[in-house]
């Protein structure tokens, strides 16, 4: 059988993206993924932010063009994202014991984002209360993104493998790897014994299965760890739901307004992950504590009705909060797109756009040159050993 240019393993949304945009750049591509499509980070219960707001600001640019990308992409794949452009307030409580931190926070964000060319305008109370209904007397500003919103994930994602295999891509699911190689040249070994050789490169888009394939691999692992975001699904009363993605500057929550009047309520309260089983359980303390913080918040959903507790979809996390994209190897056989820390869903149109041209041109994308895996502490990259 003749080798594809590009073996990329992990079929959820940045798998997919990557080989629909190889594909675009003319390489042949297989994708194998250990289950189903979009079944793990780009799986899951709910919608996912589509945000700037707060980002670091080395993710700021791609941030602006994925922004920029996510209206027409649905268009542009032929099939539905489910993006919405709700607008994206990142709430300022008043936490008087903090003095005027949070608004000075705030505002520092908003110049960092406007000078990234990121829309976006700090409002006080009065605005944001018409902005949000609900919100209580406690947040006293917020940060304002128009064009930000909320998209679906299981959607996204197939709505890339679709688009790839539609130009040609061949997207193999029930396909775990167990191995990755790259030499003489590089090669994946499936869990069935049978071995898949590429033309130029093997691009791990394995998220939380990263490290396992590189350490079965006897290839050096990725300084990141697996944690479960909690999601609830809270049904409040009198048909109240929060009009747009909020997130919070100070308070672990973000909270999006679902169908049929369901409240999402997340933003890094974490489950109980088990690496053995890989299987994540939700925890009632943080099931608690979580639904407290938003009702601090949104005194409406007080009393709501808890529909339920998900916390099935392990992410990758990293010291710094930004993720890892490079050649793990000297002769630059195997690509890694890893650790995206909670937030990787809105910038993956970006991202897999610049990590494509990459991967087919040889030249590093500037944007991109942030998340190197750099064998040298002092140089652009993140200063990890090869
Ligand atoms: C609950 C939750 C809420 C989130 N909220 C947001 C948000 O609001 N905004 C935002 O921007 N981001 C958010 N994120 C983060 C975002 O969803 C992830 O960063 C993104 O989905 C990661 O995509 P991925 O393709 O890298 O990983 P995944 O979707 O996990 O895909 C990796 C795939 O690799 C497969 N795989 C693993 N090992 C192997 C192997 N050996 N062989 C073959 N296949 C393998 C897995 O089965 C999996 O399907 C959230 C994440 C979670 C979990």
């Amino acid at each position: 059988m003749e080798a594809a240019d590009f073996i990329v393993v992990g079929g959820g949304v940045y798998g997919a993206s990557l080989a629909y945009e190889l594909v675009n750049r003319g390489s042949s591509v297989t994708l194998l993924e250990a289950g189903e499509l979009a079944s793990r980070a780009s799986g899951g219960p709910g919608k996912r932010g589509v945000r700037a707001n707060g980002r670091n600001s080395r993710e700021l640019s791609l941030a602006r063009e994925a922004l920029a990308r996510w209206p027409a992409l649905a268009d542009e794949l032929g099939s539905d994202t489910g993006f919405e452009q709700l607008g994206g307030l990142m709430l300022v409580d008043a936490m008087p014991e903090h003095g005027e931190i949070g608004l000075a926070r705030a505002e520092a964000h908003q110049r960092l984002q406007r000078g990234h060319g990121i829309a976006c305008e700090m409002v006080d109370h009065g605005e944001l209360a018409e902005l949000e209904p609900g919100i209580a007397e406690s947040q006293i500003a917020a940060l304002f993104n128009p064009d930000e919103g909320i998209a679906d994930q299981r959607r996204t994602a197939r709505a890339y493998a679709s688009a790839a295999r539609k130009r040609g891509a061949s997207i193999r699911t029930f396909t775990p790897v167990r191995q990755v190689g790259t030499q003489p040249r590089p090669y994946v070994l499936l869990e069935d014994g049978s071995t898949l050789p590429a033309g130029r490169a093997i691009v791990l888009a394995a998220n939380f299965g990263t490290n396992a394939l590189l350490a079965r691999s006897a290839l050096p692992r990725l300084p990141q760890w697996t944690m479960v975001p909690q999601v609830l699904m809270v049904q409040a009363k009198d048909d109240y739901q929060p009009r747009r993605l909020c997130g919070h500057l100070q308070k672990t929550l973000a909270v999006k307004p679902l169908p049929d009047g369901i409240t999402m309520i997340s933003g890094g309260m974490r489950g109980k992950w088990d690496d053995e089983s890989a299987e994540g359980q939700p925890v009632d303390a943080k099931i608690k504590e979580s639904l407290d913080v938003a009702a601090s918040v949104f005194p409406p959903l007080d009393d709501g009705v808890l529909l339920s507790a998900d916390a099935s979809s392990p992410e990758t996390y990293t010291p710094d909060g930004l993720p890892y994209l490079d050649f793990h190897d000297e002769d630059r056989r195997l690509f890694v797109a890893t650790g995206w820390h909670g937030h990787g869903f809105a910038i993956a149109p970006a991202v897999a756009r610049h990590a494509a041209q990459w991967l087919t041109t040889g030249r590093t994308p500037d944007l991109l040159t942030p998340f190197r895996i750099h064998a040298n502490p002092a140089g652009p990259g993140k200063g990890c050993h090869r």
